[in-house]
């Protein structure tokens, strides 16, 4: 099978009540990592591209990849998607690619210039077969060049439901990015976070059967940040959104949940226990393999947090 878009994985994830995982792709390791997990969880699969991920591996060396999962993995529907486009040329370039979904973060501009910016790439995309992912409302943290609002005000920025449909009506984007209190990062919270349900049960109401997205969504396993600090790292404070919250959010609207920073984490800290348990290894293969089967693994978990695991039949 070719690469997908998201419009049925979207359709049976809102109808089924689950939630497809985007995971952010950087190298081989991290794909093959994935790719392992949703292959034995029979998962649809969102491997998802971002500016930065393009400047680092370069976009053809990610395409070939891709192209090997895809091939490999004929009963799975893999989405190739572009995170966090900040312009509509990066936008067009990316569906120039053979992008099959790509996201235009116009959320830091105005309302009024948000949708026309979202409205010029759903015109450029939907002509040629791609769909659009949008953002609107204010995420915390920061992602590579994605500065959000301090993590302190994120609850005084959420996505407003009256404008969801106003946006939606005038731009076509096929799902939306909304702030309901989830923040980009590691260092999402200080204390436990509330998500806010009853944004995400109002946009369900206005909007019955648009998919929504929830960005900033890692959970910031104590698995992982434990093995990280004890094994030489400083990450004492990081917090995640809890996974309890997330498997709540992933039976009402939302579809698509993003992941890059439990990856990031799960490779950083089995590195880290190579290195400091036998300081003498100097096979990268040595210590990439158990970051590669730490990645496999925390992605198996999460394909069941999202409720996906075994539903990549339900979206072909
Ligand atoms: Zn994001």
């Amino acid at each position: 099978m070719a690469l997908v878009d998201t419009k049925k994985m979207f359709k049976a994830a809102y109808k089924e009540g689950f939630a497809v995982g985007a995971f952010n792709v950087n190298n081989m390791e991290i794909t093959q990592g994935i790719i392992a997990a949703i292959a034995e969880e029979k998962a649809p699969l969102i491997l998802q591209i971002s500016r930065g991920a393009r400047e680092y591996a370069s976009m053809s060396y990610l395409r070939a990849i891709i192209d090997v999962a895809v091939a490999e993995n004929p009963d799975i529907p893999i989405v190739m998607h572009l995170d966090h486009g900040d312009t509509f040329e990066t936008c067009k370039q990316c569906v120039d690619d053979g992008f099959t979904s790509v996201m235009v973060d116009a959320s830091h501009s105005s309302f009024e210039e948000n949708i026309a910016t979202t409205k010029k790439v759903v015109d450029y995309a939907h002509a040629r077969g791609v769909v659009v992912e949008a953002e609107l409302g204010q995420l915390g943290g920061i992602e590579e060049d994605v500065v959000g609002v301090h993590s302190d005000d994120v609850m005084k920025h959420l996505t407003d439901p009256d404008q969801v449909v106003e946006f939606v009506g005038k731009t076509g984007c096929d799902s939306l990015a909304i702030a309901i209190g989830t923040s980009h990062g590691a260092y999402k919270f200080k204390s436990e976070p509330k998500l806010a349900f009853d944004v995400i049960e109002e946009v369900g109401r206005k909007l019955p059967g648009y998919p929504l997205v929830m960005h900033g969504s890692s959970s910031v396993l104590k698995e992982f940040k434990d093995l990280i600090n004890k094994y030489g790292g400083k990450m004492p404070d990081a917090m995640g959104v809890p996974e309890e919250a997330i498997g709540r959010a992933v039976k009402m609207a939302i579809c698509k949940v993003n992941i890059d920073t439990d990856l990031r984490m799960a490779l950083t800290a089995k590195i880290r226990q190579v290195f400091c348990e036998t300081p003498g290894e100097f096979d990268p293969r040595k210590y990439l393999g158990p970051g590669r089967e730490a990645i496999k693994k925390m992605v198996k978990h999460k394909l069941h947090v999202l409720g996906c695991a075994g539903k990549a039949a339900a979206c072909l």
